[in-house]
């Protein structure tokens, strides 16, 4: 089994899809094969040179030496010989006829003339011979020939002509044939001498030729040896190649074999072509049975078969591309045993472009069934995690606002205990405990504050804002703690004054007062200034409000985490002054929910700069209108009211149902702003609260009614507005010039029968006396719940309190039935005790108020059946109540 796909680990893959992929020879094979291929043209060049060479001079040396052979046929030498021997004979004969009687001299004569035919024959053949051509290269020769010729030709006639005059001439004749001779025999020599060169010439031609061959022979011989060298190194290399390739194929069938990983190998048309034994193991099939059958829908459950198939016929085109990142998917598979199975399937494979049908797919498959479990068990903890944070957060929350209202109440208390006559011990103690209670109190609204942050429920209420008096508010507030260490605390408006712009007032009030808090707190005898300036960038109008001290600083190393929950510092007065860590992280969520940014800058020794960045958008006309006519009174109907009142919360609420009754509304932060109002305008009733800071509600309320800062509002209707109202409290209310008391929470028919004076201003009086009087849901309750806690979270908490008075009520109804229902009296007697406390935390005042009178009922042994059963009539009033305040009609409300 050879195994062509790409090995396991995604980071093999890519190195191996290119291996295999056919467009992508690599760098360094192809460099190789080009050179492979240079020499194999030069080898191929040079035999063929070396051959056509060997073949032209083989050639060569067959004419040569067939030009020799002609030479020696014609035989030159032996013509020119001959013809001198010819001559002698014709002498002889000559001589004969001479010395011969004239009588017998006829057949000598004869024997004349036919040797002279023989030499005219010759010297004609001579002539017309290839040998002619070299021998009359000479100049003499030429001469001398022609002479032969003249001789030959002068005596033709006397040879043709009669004996008588042959005979006659015979003695001339006979000399100028020894001159003709002689010029023959200098020409035979000279011929002798010629051809002789000549010969020699085409000798050495024909060894230069020889030479020449022999060199094309070596050649030829070499180039062979070397192709055959290369061969040999060609072949070895191959072989070594292919041994690695074994080695290499036999590694990886063993580890395909053993892998734990299952591999599938399909065509490109999806037919099984291979399994490993893991895939096998995996499927419960094997090969054999499988092999040419279609791989999705033998391995994958009918019923998500097709949709898989489309996914991996997506995936498809890329495989294998250059650049691809390796492909995975998840998918549904089952066994042979039709169990289902989740797997990984990571594919490769080889790709041509030409041919997309051609090549292999290759895909590893991973069993993830237990990763998927592992997954689940992971988001059930994380989901349980989560519920318990939730859990937690929720039970801070309701802690810290249950805290706060006990808390308020003992603030109170020990101020109004401070305006009382004590020894100097006593108010030392009297201040320790205000001064410990309101740090506790600052505590707990930090900690109500981040809950309310971290579950996201900061409610933003945007108003016209007056800021530069926003910001004189809140240094007023400071100076005396200022002073107090020794502080200067002054305001520097550097674009001049500020003024009205739309954003939260309470928000931004409680960043700066944290901020100026904390230049004030550990700064000592020093300067704290409050720069202010508006910018502008893209997104419009930012006022940017920085706090500088020339206090201790802040290391570098603390500066990136002191926004940060629960940061607090080693340095300077830090200690001593002691805190949560809870108030820049407080400012920061606050900025960020109002769409700023806060930061800051500071060098240990020299002080520190906060500063904190606010989009301020200018006001609108019509919200400057209102909330000027606010300022001023003066309503078309209803009563002029004045809300005193620190408590930002509060005086929202108080405002919504004064409003909502058509009454028109001013709102003062503390008595002394309250006093200065109230000293300008003309109010028809004043509502103050009792414990606030700089100056609490008696004093506010003696100032007025003393006909302070212009006494306008001298004979008002003061109604003091409270958590705590002891009665003997109420006598020095009253003295004070308090015309009424609300005690906290307020329902709004208290709150307008007190406005009208129609309630007996006894304080016990505003307490709903029994169940059947207190209202269905104290909103008021439920408002200030929802403002502290944001209205995603009361949603959820909603949520429970509904499950739990359901099951609760169900329970005790249960009781309420059992034939001796007073077995089971301490149940009912817990039950109705812990809804209580969730009824009256959510506002429920009838139900905690019946479950109440029942615990008490049962505890005094004065309960019966019906009792309990009256219980459940008043829950579906309360749960009716409750889920419609749920869906938004309590919980969306908004101030305006
Ligand atoms: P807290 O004041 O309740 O401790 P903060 O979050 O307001 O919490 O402040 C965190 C820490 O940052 C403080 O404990 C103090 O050490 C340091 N810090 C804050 N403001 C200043 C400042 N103006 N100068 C010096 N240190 C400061």
């Amino acid at each position: 089994m050879i195994w062509i796909g790409p090995p396991r680990s995604p980071s093999l893959r890519v190195r191996s899809s290119v291996s295999v992929t056919m467009n992508g020879i690599p760098q360094s094979s192809l460099a190789g094969t080009i050179a492979r291929r240079i020499r194999l043209g030069v080898t191929v060049v040079l035999l063929v040179g070396f051959v056509v060479t060997t073949g032209a001079l083989l050639w060569d040396v067959r004419t040569k030496l067939g030009g020799l052979r002609r030479a020696s046929t014609d035989n030159a030498i032996w013509m020119v010989t001959q013809s001198e021997v010819e001559f002698l004979k014709l002498q002889n004969a000559m001589q004969m006829a001479l010395t011969t009687l004239p009588e017998r001299r006829a057949p000598l004569l004869a024997e004349v003339r036919r040797r002279f035919d023989v030499i005219y024959n010759r010297v004609t053949i001579l002539e017309e011979g290839p040998i002619y051509a070299q021998v009359t290269q000479r100049e003499e020769n030429v001469a001398r020939l022609e002479k032969l010729r003249r001789f030959l030709t002068e005596y033709t006639p006397l040879i043709d002509g009669e004996d008588a005059a042959l005979a006659e001439a015979m003695p001339r004749f006979l000399n100028d044939s020894r001159e003709a001779q002689d010029h023959l025999r200098i020409l035979s020599i000279g011929t002798l001498t010629t051809l002789n060169n000549a010969a020699e010439a085409q000798r050495q031609s024909v060894f230069d030729t020889l030479m020449r061959l022999g060199l094309a022979m070596s050649g030829l011989v070499i180039t062979l040896s070397v192709s055959l060298a290369m061969l040999r190194q060609q072949t070895l290399r191959t072989r070594s190649q292919a041994e690695s390739i074994r080695l290499a194929n036999a590694r990886l069938d063993t580890v395909i074999s053993t892998t734990g990983e299952g591999i599938i190998v399909t065509d490109r048309m999806g037919r099984i072509q291979d399994l490993n034994p893991a895939a096998e193991a995996m499927f419960g099939h094997a090969i054999a049975e499988v092999r040419g059958r279609d791989a999705v829908s033998f391995l994958c459950p009918p019923d998500v078969a097709e949709t898989q198939r489309a996914a991996i016929l997506k995936a498809l085109p890329r495989l294998g591309g250059p650049d691809e990142p390796p492909i995975r998917l998840e998918l549904e598979t089952q066994r042979a045993d039709g169990e289902r199975f989740p797997i990984e399937l990571s594919l490769a494979g080889t790709h041509d472009a030409e041919n997309p049908r051609k090549g292999i797919v290759v895909g590893f498959l991973r069993d993830i069934s237990e990763r998927r479990r592992t997954e689940r068990a992971l988001a059930r903890a994380l989901e349980d995690a989560q519920a318990g944070e939730r859990a937690k957060a929720d039970f801070l929350a309701v802690m810290s606002h249950e805290m706060r209202t006990p808390l308020n109440g003992m603030v109170g208390a020990a101020e109004l205990l401070a305006n009382t006559r004590l020894t100097r011990d006593q108010r030392h103690l009297v201040e320790a405990l205000e001064s410990s209670g309101r740090l506790l109190l600052g505590h707990v609204n930090a900690v109500l504050d981040i809950t309310a942050a971290q579950a996201g429920a900061i409610t933003l209420h945007p108003v016209a804002v007056d800021v530069d008096r926003l910001l004189a508010d809140c240094i007023a507030n400071q100076e005396p703690a200022a002073q107090a260490n020794g502080n200067t605390l002054s305001l520097r408006n550097l674009t001049g004054p500020l003024g009205r712009a739309e954003t939260d007032p309470a928000r931004l009030g409680q960043i700066m007062l944290n901020l100026i808090n904390n230049a004030v707190k550990f700064t000592r005898n020093g300067s704290v200034t409050v720069e202010t300036e508006y910018q502008e960038d893209a997104a419009g109008r930012l006022l940017e409000i920085r706090v500088v001290d020339t206090g201790p600083g802040i290391p570098h190393d603390e500066q990136a985490h002191i926004f940060d929950e629960f940061v607090t510092l080693e340095t300077g007065y830090a200690r001593q002054e002691g805190g949560t860590g809870l108030g820049l992280a407080v400012a920061r969520r606050l900025a960020e929910a109002l769409g700023g940014e806060i930061g800051l800058e500071s060098e240990p020794g020299m002080g520190s700069v906060f500063w904190v960045r606010i989009p301020m958008p200018l006001a609108r006309a019509a919200d400057s209108a209102a909330s000027a006519d606010e300022r001023t009174g003066a309503p078309p109907s209803g009563r002029r009211i004045l809300v005193i009142e620190d408590n930002s919360i509060n005086r929202f609420i108080l405002r919504k149902h004064l409003v909502a009754a058509g009454h028109q509304v001013v709102e003062a932060a503390d008595g002394v702003e309250g006093v200065a109002l109230a000293g300008a305008t003309p109010f028809d009733v004043i509502l103050t609260d009792i414990s606030m800071p700089r100056l609490n509600g008696v004093d506010t309320t003696r100032q007025i009614r003393a006909g302070a800062q212009g006494g306008a509002s001298k004979g008002a209707r003061i109604i003091a507005v409270t958590a705590h109202a002891l009665p003997d409290e109420l006598a020095s209310f009253r003295a004070a010039g308090i015309d009424d008391v609300l005690i906290k929470p307020i329902s709004n028919a208290a709150l307008q029968g007190a406005i009208d004076g129609t309630m007996d201003a006894r304080a016990a009086d505003r307490r709903p006396p029994a169940a059947t009087q207190a209202p269905l849901i104290d909103e008021v309750r439920l408002h200030e719940l929802c403002n502290e806690l944001g209205p995603g979270r009361i949603a959820g908490l909603l949520d429970r309190v509904l499950g739990e008075g359901d099951a609760t009520i169900a329970r005790i109804a249960d009781i309420a039935a059992l034939p001796d229902p007073p077995e089971n009296w301490d149940e009912a007697q817990r039950l109705c005790h812990t809804l209580a406390g969730t009824a009256g935390t959510f506002g429920a005042a009838r139900l905690a108020d019946a479950l109440r009178q029942a615990e008490i009922a049962i505890k005094t042994g004065h309960a019966d059946r019906l009792t309990l059963a009256g219980l459940a009539p008043v829950w579906s009033d309360t749960r009716a109540a409750l889920v419609a305040d749920r869906s938004g009609e309590v919980i969306a409300l908004s101030p305006d």
